[in-house]
Parts: C-alpha cells; sequence; structure tokens
C-alpha cells in the first residue's frame, strides 16, 4: 500500500518526504489510515542527536483507521478508530519492546519503532488502542503522547490529591497538560512558571491559578512565598540543567517526625546532568522521582482522559493551536524549534 512519510536521512537536516511502498502487516500488526499526528518535542532532540540511527521513522502520537490487520491480531479489527502510542496498551511482566517496523526505503530501509509522521503507519497491535467513532479525530491524536505523559505525571505518577500545591516549570503541550489534570484533581493552588508572558498567560485557560515569569523573578524564592515555604508537588516538564534543580528547591521542607517533605518528578527528557543540593534532599526529607509517558497504561487511561475532553476539563480544542499538512513538516518543526507553538500542533492528512 503507498503512503506518503517522512524520513529523517541525516541526523540536524530537514526530513524528505516521500512516497513508499508499506509492507503489508505481518503477524501482530495492524496497518493505519492515519488522521492526524501530534509533533512532540522529545522528537526534535531525536533529530538533532547525531547518534540516532538513520534513516529512521519519526511520530509516536496519531489517530487513525484500522485499515488492515495481520494475523493474531485480536483486540482491533478494520474500520476500527484507534489511538497510536508509544507505551504497550497493557503491559505484562516480562513484555519487551517489539520489533521497530521496517520499510523499503531508496534500496535500503527506513526504521521506527512507531511512526506517524506518515499517511499509514504499520503498528504492533500493542500500540494501538481503541477509540468510539464519535470520538473528534484531529485534536485527540496528541492523547498518545502529550496527554498521556502529562496528566499521567500527575494522575499515576505524583497522585495529586485535593487541596495540595503544585507547580508545573514549562508549560508547553506536556506541562500544559499537569496543569489541567492537576486542576481536574482539585489542586491548589496551581503555578505555572516559564520564561514567556504569552505562555504564561494562555497556562491560566487550562486551570494555572498563579503564574511566574522565570525570566524576571526567583521562580524558586517565588513558589516558596506562594505556597508558604514550597509546593507539595514540583514537576520539571523540561529537563535542563537549571530546572532540575529548581524543582527540589521548590518542594516543600518536611517536618521532622511529623511529615515528609514534598515531591519533584521529572517529566521533561533531562538534557544533560543535573546538580542537585542533596542536603536539600536529605534534610527536608523531599522525593525526586520520574515519570515516563506518565506512567501510562494507555488501555486504562486514554478512555479517562477521552472522557475529561468530553466534560470539557481536559480543554484539547485550546491545546491544539497550529495545523500543518505532512509536506509542511519542517516548517512545523521550525516553528517549534522557535518557540513558537503554544500548547501542541499536529499534523492532519
Ligand atoms: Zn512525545
Amino acid at each position: 500500500m503507498k503512503s506518503r512519510i517522512a524520513v529523517l536521512e541525516t541526523p540536524g537536516q530537514p526530513l524528505v518526504v516521500d512516497e513508499v511502498d508499506l509492507p503489508d502487516p505481518k503477524e501482530g500488526q495492524v496497518r493505519v489510515k492515519l488522521f492526524a499526528s501530534g509533533i512532540c518535542h522529545s522528537q526534535l532532540h531525536q533529530i538533532h542527536n547525531p547518534a540516532t540511527p538513520v534513516p529512521t521513522l519519526l511520530g509516536h502520537e496519531a489517530t487513525g483507521v484500522v485499515e488492515a490487520v495481520g494475523q493474531a491480531v485480536t483486540h482491533v479489527k478494520e474500520g476500527d478508530h484507534v489511538i497510536v502510542t508509544w507505551l504497550p496498551r497493557a503491559a505484562k511482566p516480562g513484555d519487551t519492546s517489539p520489533q521497530p517496523i521496517e520499510v523499503p526505503w531508496r534500496g535500503g530501509v527506513a526504521r521506527g519503532p512507531v511512526f506517524t509522521w506518515a499517511e499509514r503507519t504499520v503498528a504492533p497491535q500493542e500500540y494501538v488502542v481503541k477509540i468510539p467513532r464519535d470520538v473528534p479525530t484531529a485534536v485527540t491524536s496528541i492523547v498518545g503522547c502529550a496527554v498521556m505523559t502529562g496528566c499521567g505525571a500527575a494522575y499515576n505518577t505524583a497522585q495529586v490529591r485535593q487541596g495540595e500545591s503544585v507547580v508545573v516549570f514549562g508549560v508547553g503541550g506536556v506541562g500544559l497538560c499537569i496543569v489541567s489534570a492537576a486542576a481536574v484533581l482539585g489542586a491548589s493552588p496551581i503555578i505555572a512558571v516559564d520564561l514567556a508572558d504569552e505562555k504564561l498567560e494562555f497556562a491560566r485557560r487550562f486551570g494555572a491559578t498563579v503564574v511566574v515569569n522565570a525570566s524576571r523573578t526567583d521562580a524558586v524564592e517565588e513558589v516558596r512565598k506562594l505556597t508558604g515555604g514550597g509546593a507539595d508537588y514540583a514537576f520539571d516538564a523540561i529537563g535542563v540543567q537549571e530546572t532540575m534543580a529548581q524543582v527540589l528547591q521548590a518542594t516543600r521542607p518536611g517536618s521532622f517526625g511529623l511529615n515528609s517533605g514534598g515531591t519533584s518528578v521529572l517529566v521533561g527528557v533531562p538534557q544533560g546532568n543535573a546538580d542537585l543540593p542533596m542536603r536539600d534532599l536529605l534534610i527536608g526529607e523531599r522525593k525526586y522521582i520520574a515519570s515516563l509517558g506518565g506512567s501510562g497504561r494507555p488501555e486504562t487511561d486514554f478512555p479517562r482522559y477521552l472522557a475529561w475532553y468530553d466534560e470539557g476539563r481536559l480543554k484539547l480544542d485550546d491545546l491544539v493551536t497550529r495545523r500543518y499538512r505532512l509536506e509542511q513538516i519542517n516548517d512545523a518543526l521550525r516553528d517549534l524549534q522557535e518557540g513558537r507553538i503554544a500548547g501542541r500542533s499536529i499534523i492532519e492528512y
């Protein structure tokens, strides 16, 4: 089956959009005609990393309709609407990552564990989750990574409760999903920290109750003031050296014999290592944990997030601010790189 597809041929260079012959789905695989795909910030790191094996296929969140299924595919059939994601839908102990999908390209093969910057994809059945046919298909394309990662960090990993204080460093697509979930869970206050006033104002729409521009003020000091000593939870949706240390300092210390300190949650992909004040960690008995893909269990998480969307509590229509065609993928990546995307951008097919 023919499909137009974006290929990273050389790290750091623009992607090539080409027509390929997609292989038929093998045992345990499905072919999905895509409606839309999100454009995740983490892929910029992959594109610019000289160690990324090429040619590679990218994109790891999408919606689509199942066109064909291989043998032994049991949970979806032709015609089903699905979300494509990058965590197994219902992992069991001992599960290993499926083999990457190989697509013939220019005499060789291009590979990707999952790829959604394409009109059609072939995916292991573990990476597709069925959704009802009446769910809008464009904005829900970001459920497979941004929503799973952000909402899951607050809901699954941190398990934020009513009345607890939350600060989120970095309010891009994932950070806004953390803010949204914190609001659903009844956190208060919900503090958004970023470097751009427009992004911070935008964060209020998703439930941020206070905003702090870290380019003008000491964000840690400000958070301590706003929370009476530090937040119960501080999320780092960025993962640079500075924010990885700031989240630790922005959580509250515990009191001897009474309670433990607050919890820092690393959500963004770390760019290098952090220099952490370990005395603050010990003396305040704080916790520093990580959340990969929002500790996601797609098959149980996605219905919850789609319900939040349906109830107006997860504003996906606001979160998706830019739409591109596949041919514009390099423009889309440049806009993301240059910080011109509020929320999340998507490709529509
Ligand atoms: Zn992602």
